[in-house]
Formats: structure tokens, C-alpha cells, sequence
């Protein structure tokens, strides 16, 4: 199953590439190796390959059905891209669109896209390759992009945050259709965005909450489960390391007292947990796994 309900909202979870992903040790530098054995028994092999020591991601778009209305969080890599600083991303050619399709989403039946941050496998699908140009891949659709991250990324001195504006949010702006926003949004009744920086100076969690049920997009705040035990530990992608620490304390702190279903981008194994308080001061437990 890859579909749940939160109150009246469905959510459902369209994988676009999921396998390993350099080691652990790299992306989650400040995790030491024994807190990774102490945790085998539940990390291996959906997040970490004990026997290579691989990071294990899954690259993703939340498809949310709101009222009719239906709206994507976050676009992954897409297809026909040059990554020179992620070999494992460049030149995708998946089906991405058929499987949005296989759960019934039409490109042109997309009303809002949410980009949480602007990294390359977080605004891929926002375009598509057609007879050599990049269009919109959702014609219709709203996007929404935080305005600190494309202001940060577009003064950014290196090619690569170019290449990706180039080829995944410029398309959007000059079909009229981007939205920088910044302070918090309230997409619609239940939906609104939330700024949570540090992993990237814009980067945002998406709040929903329906019916008395509530759940939090939460984008690259977190890369691994074990940064629910250790939200103190950060990841290798983070920008500023101590404002995405006191991020993740402060999303993680109201999920755990809300009861609201934490789904971040990049967990290989199951996609969506609740937690709760841990054992010490700032530290979290799993509560129990979402049903995808
Ligand atoms: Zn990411």
C-alpha cells in the first residue's frame, strides 16, 4: 500500500527512484557506527546496508487530493537531466509520469506544485524535455518555491545550482506560473507551508491537518530514522547546521505533540512515521510506521 488517509485527505506516494546512495557514513557524518549497529535490527536493509554501508534513499512525490484539488510536494530529479555532482541522478529516464498516471494523476490535472527547497531532486518533474526545450510538465499547476532559496541559488557562484534553474524553475517563471513565497502560506483549508531552514537557507515543511488528524511534509529535515533518536545529527547536504538542528527539534517537538504523522522526502523503507518523546531532553522515539 502506498496510499493513506489523513481526516479527509488522501496521500499517496509516488517513488521515482529508490536504491543505495554512497554510505552513511558520509551522508549522516555525525551518526557513529555503533549507534547504526545499535539500531540494526530496524534500520536494515530498508535505510542502511550494514554489508556495504550504503545510505539507502528513496527519491519521491507526495501526491496529495484535497477537495478536488490535487496538489504534488516535491518533483524529484526528472528525466534527461545533466547532474555532474550526482552521477547516480544524471541522465534518468524513468516512467515517473506513468506512475503518477497509475494513480490516476493527469499532468494537466495538477493544480499547486510544492518544491520544500530548491535541490536538484527535489524540482526535477516540475519540467520535461519537449522537441529540445524545457516546458512546465503541469501545465495548470501553481508552483510554489521559497523565495530565500532562489534568491540563494541564483547568486550562487558555482554551475551547478545554475543548471538546475535552468532547466527546472526558469521554465516555470517565464510561463508564468512560479510563486515565490516567504513568512508561511496557507495553500488551501487544511494545507500550509512553513519555513524550516538550514538544509538550505528557503527550505519548508508542509503541514496538513483535517478531520482532527494531522500530518508534516518534511522535506530534507530529516535523511534517516536516526536522526529521530539524534535530531542533533546532521546531514552532509545541510547548509547551516545549527539552524537545520534547531529545525528539526522544533518540527519534530510539535509532531510528537500533535500526533501528526512526520513524512519526509528520502526514507528508503517506510515513508511516513509518528513519534513521540524519547528518552532524554530533545531526543524522539518512534512511535509506530504509516501504513506506506
Ligand atoms: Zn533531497
Amino acid at each position: 500500500m502506498e496510499r493513506i488517509t489523513v481526516g479527509d485527505v488522501e496521500v499517496r506516494r509516488v517513488i521515482e527512484w529508490r536504491g543505495p546512495l554512497r554510505t552513511v557514513a558520509e551522508i549522516l557524518p555525525d551518526t557513529p557506527a555503533e549507534v547504526w549497529e545499535a539500531n540494526r535490527s530496524w534500520l536494515s536493509p530498508d535505510f542502511w546496508d550494514p554489508g556495504t554501508g550504503a545510505y539507502v534513499a528513496a527519491v519521491q512525490t507526495w501526491v496529495i487530493r484535497s477537495s478536488g484539488r490535487t496538489i504534488l510536494i516535491d518533483t524529484g530529479v526528472g528525466n534527461d537531466r545533466d547532474r555532474p555532482q550526482m552521477p547516480e541522478f544524471s541522465q534518468l529516464h524513468t516512467d515517473y509520469l506513468d506512475r503518477l498516471g497509475a494513480v490516476g494523476v493527469r499532468p494537466e490535472d495538477v493544480d499547486v506544485v510544492v518544491n520544500t527547497h530548491l535541490h536538484a531532486d527535489h524540482v526535477g518533474w516540475n519540467t520535461r524535455l519537449e522537441a529540445g526545450t524545457w516546458v512546465p510538465t503541469f501545465p495548470n499547476a501553481t508552483y510554489l518555491l521559497p523565495r530565500a532559496d532562489h534568491d540563494y541559488f541564483g547568486a550562487a557562484d558555482a554551475s551547478v545550482p545554475r543548471l538546475v534553474l535552468a532547466d527546472s524553475v526558469d521554465p516555470v517563471a517565464n510561463a508564468g506560473r512560479l510563486r515565490l513565497w516567504e513568512d508561511g502560506l496557507r495553500i488551501d483549508d487544511v494545507l500550509r507551508l512553513e519555513p524550516a531552514p538550514g538544509h538550505t537557507p528557503g527550505s519548508s515543511v508542509v503541514w496538513l491537518q483535517s478531520g482532527g488528524e494531522r500530518a508534516v511534509f518534511a522535506g530534507d529535515l530529516l535523511h534517516s530514522p536516526v536522526q529521530i533518536l539524534h535530531p542533533g545529527h546532521a546531514s552532509c547536504f545541510d547548509v547551516d547546521l545549527d539552524q537545520a538542528r534547531v529545525s528539526r527539534l522544533r518540527v519534530l517537538g510539535e509532531a510528537a505533540r500533535t500526533g501528526a504523522l512526520v513524512l519526509p522526502a528520502h526514507f528508503g523503507g517506510h515513508g511516513g512515521v509518528a513519534v513521540k518523546a524519547g528518552p532524554e531532553p530533545d531526543t524522539f522515539a518512534i512511535d509506530h510506521w504509516a501504513d506506506l
